[in-house]
Parts: C-alpha cells; sequence; structure tokens
C-alpha cells in the first residue's frame, strides 16, 4: 500500500518535487498535488453494486488505486457514488444535452466528503489525532462529521461574520470551532504552514491541499465511468444528445480552485495511463458569481496569474473567495483543456436554482447553480453546441439553509378542502 507520508508531491507550474507528504506549496509558491504512478489504472471489471458492498472499496475508495492512501478500517461514512442524471427537461433551458452530478447526495451534502475522506485517512494512517481546516461552511461540516466517525478531534477555523444557522449544523459533531478574526486568506495560509513547520499536532486539510485534491479528482473518474456505462438513473432514450463514450463538457463551480484542480488533475491521469484518448477530453468549465469572479476576470482579461480582487456581497456565499489559492492552477485547467472560467449574475443564478428544484427536482444551493447559469451563458455565447453532452456538477443540497423567497403556498379553511383543491386541478 502507498501511504501519504512516502508518496511525491508536484508542483503543476514548475514540476520541483517534494517527498514530505504534509507539504502543500511548491517554493515557487503553487500548490501542490500528489503525483502517483497510475500508468496501470484500467475502469474496474466489477460494477459499483459488486464492489460497493466491501467498506475498502465503498463509494470513492472505488478508486484507490489512484489514491493517496487506503480506505481506513473505521470507514463508516464512504462518500461518492452519486448518480449521473440524465436531465432532458432541462436541454432547452441549458441549450445542450445536459447531465447532471448532484453531489448534495453525499453524507454532509456536498462534494467536499470526496476529499475530506481521504484527509482523514491520512490522519489516521499516520497516528495523528487531530485534524483540521479552514472554513465557513460545507468543508467545516463535512470535516467535523468525518472526523466524529472516524475518532479523530476537529479543529475548525471559520470567519468571524459565519452565520449563526452553520455553526448549529457544526455542533451537532462537537468540533472544536475557532471564530476568527482577522484576513481569512492569511488564516487559510497560516494554517497550512502549521503542517508542514509547526508542531501543532493538527493536519489541516483545506480546500485546496493535495489529500483534499486528490480526494476530489474521483468526481471526474466516477461520472466518466458512469458516462462510459451510460448508467444515468434515467433510462436512456432517443433523446440522449451523444452516442459518444466521454462528454464534451465538464462544468462546476469554482471557488478555491481546489475541486477544479481535481478534476484536471483526474483528466491527465486518465489520459497518461490511456484510460481516456487525448482527443476526448472533455472541456472544463469553471464558473464563478460575478460579483466575486477573481478567476474569470482574469480569464476574460487573458492574465497568466489570478490575483485578488475587491468583492461584492453574492447569494452563492459557499464560493465567494476573492483571493483563491488555487485560483491560478484552475486557470491553466480551463486553458489547457480549451475551456473557460466565466462569471454570472446572482439573478441567472436564482433562475438556474429554480429550474433545477422545478424541473428537475433537484434543490441546490445557489453556489452548486451557478454552474448551470453558466451552462446557459456559455450556450448563448455559442461555447457550447446544442448538440453537445455537459456534466455539471452541482456541487452542494439546497436542504441545509434556506434562501428567501416568496413563500409558495395557498392558505384554506379545512372546511373548503374539497374546493380549493378542485380548483387548483381543474385550472
Ligand atoms: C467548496 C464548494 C465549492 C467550491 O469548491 P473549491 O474547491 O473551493 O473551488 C463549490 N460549491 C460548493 C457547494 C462548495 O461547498
Ligand atoms: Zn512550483
Amino acid at each position: 500500500m502507498t501511504t501519504s507520508s512516502q508518496a511525491l508531491l508536484r508542483c503543476y507550474d514548475c514540476g520541483c518535487t517534494y517527498d514530505h507528504g504534509d507539504r502543500t506549496r511548491c517554493s515557487c509558491g503553487e500548490p501542490l498535488w500528489f503525483d502517483l504512478d497510475v500508468s496501470g489504472f484500467e475502469w474496474p471489471a466489477e460494477t459499483n453494486q459488486e464492489t460497493g458492498r466491501d467498506p475498502a472499496t465503498a463509494g470513492s475508495w472505488r478508486y484507490d488505486a489512484v489514491l493517496p492512501v487506503s480506505a481506513p478500517d473505521t470507514t463508516t461514512l464512504p462518500p461518492g457514488s452519486t448518480p449521473l442524471v440524465r436531465a432532458g427537461a432541462l436541454d432547452s433551458f441549458a441549450d445542450c444535452g445536459l447531465y447532471l452530478k448532484p453531489e448534495g447526495q453525499n453524507p454532509t451534502g456536498s462534494f467536499k466528503d470526496r476529499g475530506t475522506a481521504v484527509g482523514v485517512a491520512h490522519a489516521l494512517d499516520t497516528g495523528a489525532d487531530w485534524i483540521g481546516t479552514v472554513s465557513h461552511g460545507n468543508m467545516a461540516l463535512s470535516t467535523s462529521a468525518y472526523a466524529a466517525a472516524a475518532g479523530l478531534e476537529c479543529a475548525v477555523f471559520v470567519p468571524a461574520d459565519i452565520p449563526s444557522e452553520r455553526l448549529d449544523l457544526l455542533a451537532r459533531h462537537d468540533p472544536h470551532v475557532f471564530r476568527v478574526e482577522g484576513d481569512y486568506g492569511r488564516l487559510y495560509e497560516e494554517t497550512l504552514a502549521l503542517n508542514t513547520d509547526g508542531d501543532a499536532g493538527v493536519t489541516f486539510v483545506n480546500s485546496d491541499t493535495p489529500l483534499r485534491v486528490a480526494g476530489q479528482k474521483t468526481i471526474a473518474y466516477e461520472l466518466l465511468e458512469q458516462f462510459r456505462l451510460g448508467s444515468s438513473n434515467v433510462p436512456s432514450s432517443p433523446n440522449m444528445p451523444s452516442s459518444s463514450a466521454v462528454p464534451d463538457a465538464i462544468v462546476l463551480p469554482v471557488s478555491s480552485g481546489g475541486q477544479a484542480s481535481g478534476v484536471w488533475k483526474a483528466l491527465r491521469e486518465l489520459t497518461r495511463s490511456g484510460a481516456l484518448a487525448d482527443d476526448d477530453i472533455p472541456r472544463l468549465y469553471f464558473v464563478q458569481a460575478a460579483p466575486c469572479d477573481p478567476i474569470a476576470t482574469a480569464f476574460r482579461e487573458g492574465r497568466e496569474e489570478v490575483t485578488p480582487i475587491d468583492a461584492d456581497e453574492t447569494i452563492a456565499v459557499s464560493i465567494a473567495n476573492s483571493d483563491p489559492p488555487s485560483g491560478t492552477r484552475a486557470l491553466t485547467a480551463a486553458r489547457d483543456t480549451d475551456g473557460a472560467v466565466v462569471s454570472v449574475s446572482d439573478e441567472a443564478t436564482r433562475e438556474a436554482m429554480d429550474r433545477l428544484a422545478t424541473d428537475a427536482g433537484l434543490a441546490v444551493e445557489p453556489s452548486s447553480a451557478v454552474a448551470l447559469a453558466g451552462v446557459r451563458k456559455l450556450s448563448d455565447r455559442g461555447e457550447i453546441a446544442a448538440d453537445e453532452s455537459v456534466v455539471t456538477i452541482l456541487t452542494g443540497s439546497g436542504y441545509k439553509e434556506s434562501v428567501e423567497t416568496e413563500p409558495r403556498c395557498r392558505d384554506i379553511d379545512l372546511a373548503d378542502l374539497e374546493h380549493e383543491l378542485a380548483s387548483v386541478v381543474e385550472s
């Protein structure tokens, strides 16, 4: 078994390698990722249902051949195995053949569980008692829950202005929460420095660290395997847009750039192993909320690097990072795959969120709906063609927080039950 403490870390940008498993940054300043030998990778022969019964290969552990750690014995919350849904009802809205990957179905309601599981496995491997993260939402919840399941202590650093409902959600798993007054970007980097330079005794698994990115790449392995097998949970039908075994594009929201990096890493590994042909590499499109879009801004301006911006408030709170630590890596990923980084207005996000809920039955948070709004924008601009198939990653569940909308209900008297119902049914 390879463990993360033995595996090599590499800089995507300058190629420098390091062998300290807890290091997260290259000396050039860019983020590192694991450099594993994936040359022997083949798509698993058994179906997910067959392998999924074994905790060692359940969920995203199915791809443990390409992960720096194996499933711990205490795996009680395997992440992944979310369905790939063919969403024909939204094709005309998206103006392409739309597939959805609802990551809200992970144990704590977001894709963050994929990366957390790998971070927790590494902490157990190295005998650490503590795991930590810097987050104001999904990652804090995910890390707290997985630490609880693994019997680890958990330190969560949250910004001082965190809404109290989110603290309540976290409190269920009883982590040690530190509410921090001060710059969030610096807090993020200073906790990572503790991993390598300090002896705080806490493994920090922040959003773009090598362990987390390794876990997050499983989403791309999984969706490409599902697409290949046509294993959408909606039966394939004549309106299947494409007979290709690979989607033309993958669209996802981007904040720190960790998830975007993971998806790109997966595509690079799959082409290196021969499991994906060079001609078949899906274009990667990343979407931001217009009020806070440093990566889209750099893309639009043709810049080589992402720099911090002065951001405004957005309803897409989970992706409001004005100083993204893996922003430049995400920018590079979009360019490398002939994709793009775009931003969408909060109004477009609300509309996409509404369509997902009313036409596809999927409640997602605004930070996920930006991806569908992005698909629509890219179709409008002619960057996505009507006959192309596009997988949109819906990163998180919409059932955690309410988004204030007009109440949609009728107030009736019990005495008028039948009459009131009939008036709706007949209309
Ligand atoms: C964390 C998160 C994102 C952004 O992921 P990054 O890896 O930080 O780019 C998007 N959507 C949701 C729901 C998230 O929780
Ligand atoms: Zn470097």
